[in-house]
């Protein structure tokens, strides 16, 4: 995907100011070094080309957002037309071309095109008298950490594309009796664009008895070469990849980039899927467990925006009081993508369910700075909930415990922070990732137009229940 870079001025200077204010621009778009490319593409002068621009950006499915910087004042009246009519993420960079003032070079004609001081400003106002959303950086555009902005918005900005996009294909329903996993997906699809819809156990049997033995040997190499594995347990192990390539075939067939299922109802299969989710998963498909298509969809944006990143469906399980930390696992579903070494395929019983003992991914998952995210309906509205965590390693060997498991502190300590998730209303499932930012989420809620709760550090219960207090009259 691609970014439009509009640089903003006026007739006001002459020819030669707006050929050097052009000059400039394409200069600083090539001195951006972002994942996603920037192209410039205009100088604004008129209302007129502003709003074709933007009208030409937002049927664009190419273009993921713009980017704006008044080199030189740019009146704001004239922007009007554009921003009122813009649907793509929009970024406001305020920047300037020159580092520093010379001494000897400054005059009035250096004041005038070097003025994004002014100019930034004059923007700054007309996007708050629209109360148009929108991503401000500010900082001088060869800085690191200037860019280092934009690219977090970028990530945000490309994930905020694909969800517009997204079909999440449900295998079953809901957990029976389960409220967190409940939502509106009308809601859901006007707000994030999800497309989430069912698909019957039944026919993805049929799609199970189509695959081939070819296949699944193909399959099973391709897991041999990824995990350790004992060649004793070959027959579970093969059932799951019949599994995973019938239901990537469903995917595939329907576009689909999510999906989830059930443990309820697996009527006619033989295992719950579990190795095969999570070899899914680390392909960069989203899933949620017990129904869960909202984490399904959650989990699937942040692999969009971090294709090669470590990102895993994950749950709160047990606490550890004495060194305040969680104890994260699942029945089986865990993406290896957070493994901090090479996993391994084990076959053992699942007290739930009453299937066969199914194969899955046992490791522990990797140590570092990360973010646990869920997403909740809390009636007429969608709630982001995000809180940083600082994961380790499992702090004991838990030889009878085979499934995919990590620990982490949520911030401040975990007395306050599963305090402040259990006041927000944040579910026992999340979207675990170790390169997504609360930036990124700050950037996708405000995309969104959602409702963000960011629990960090800085989070204390008394201050939490009153902001949410106040969300309730902004979000209703
Ligand atoms: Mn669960």
């Amino acid at each position: 995907m691609t970014f439009w870079f509009i640089v903003g001025s006026q007739f006001l200077y002459g020819e030669e100011t707006l050929a050097k204010v052009e000059a400039d621009a394409k200069e600083i778009v090539a001195g951006l070094d972002l994942p996603f490319p920037v192209e410039y593409k205009l100088t604004a002068k008129t209302s007129r080309e502003i709003e074709e621009t933007v009208k030409q950006a937002n049927f664009d499915d190419d273009c993921a957002g713009i980017i704006t910087f008044c080199h030189t004042f740019s009146p704001s009246k004239m922007w009007i037309n554009g921003l009122t009519k813009l649907q793509k993420p929009w970024l406001h960079f305020h920047t300037q071309y020159n580092r520093s003032i010379p001494n000897e070079e400054i005059d009035m004609d250096y004041m005038n095109l070097h003025q994004s001081a002014h100019g930034d400003r004059e923007h700054g106002f007309i996007g708050a008298r629209l109360r148009t959303p929108r991503r401000i950086v500010t900082g001088y555009w060869k800085d690191s950490k200037t860019q280092q902005q934009i690219a977090d918005w970028q990530r945000s900005a490309v994930g905020a594309a694909f969800s517009r996009q997204l079909k999440i294909v449900r295998f079953g329903d809901n957990m029976r009796e389960v409220a967190v996993t409940e939502g509106d997906k009308v809601e859901a699809q006007i707000k994030l664009g999800w497309q989430v819809n069912t698909w019957a156990v039944g026919d993805l049997v049929s799609e199970m008895d189509k695959v081939s033995e070819a296949d699944i040997d193909k399959l099973v190499d391709e897991y041999r070469s990824l995990y350790d594995m004992d060649e004793k347990d070959i027959d579970s192990i093969r059932y799951q990849a019949k599994e995973e390539i019938a239901i990537e075939r469903i995917l595939v067939r329907e576009g689909a980039k999510a999906f989830c299922n059930t443990f309820e109802d697996l009527h006619g299969m033989k295992q719950l899927p579990g190795l095969a989710a999570q070899h899914l998963l680390s392909k960069g498909y989203g899933f949620g467990a017990e129904g869960d298509w909202k984490t399904a969809g959650i989990t699937a944006i942040f692999k969009a925006m971090y294709p090669d990143g470590a990102t895993a469906f994950m749950e709160d399980y047990t606490y550890d009081y004495e060194k305040g930390l969680i104890l994260g696992a699942h029945m089986l579903e865990v993406c290896p993508s957070i493994a901090k070494a090479k996993p391994r395929i084990e076959v053992h019983h699942l007290g739930i369910g009453g299937k066969d003992d199914p194969a899955r991914l046992v490791f522990e998952g990797r140590s570092g700075r990360a973010i646990a995210v869920s997403l909740i309906d809390v009636g007429g509205r969608m709630r982001l909930i995000a809180q940083a965590v600082e994961c380790c390693e499992p702090t004991q060997t838990m030889p009878n415990l085979p499934v995919a498991r990590i620990m982490w502190k949520p911030m401040p300590n975990l007395e306050t922070g599963a305090h402040n998730w259990l006041i927000a209303g944040g579910a026992h499932h999340t979207a675990l990732s170790f390169d997504v930012t609360t930036d990124n989420i700050r950037d996708l809620a405000r995309i969104m137009g959602i409702e963000l709760v960011i629990l960090d550090e800085n989070t204390t219960p008394y201050a939490l229940e009153k902001e949410l207090m106040l969300g309730d009259i902004i979000w209703r």
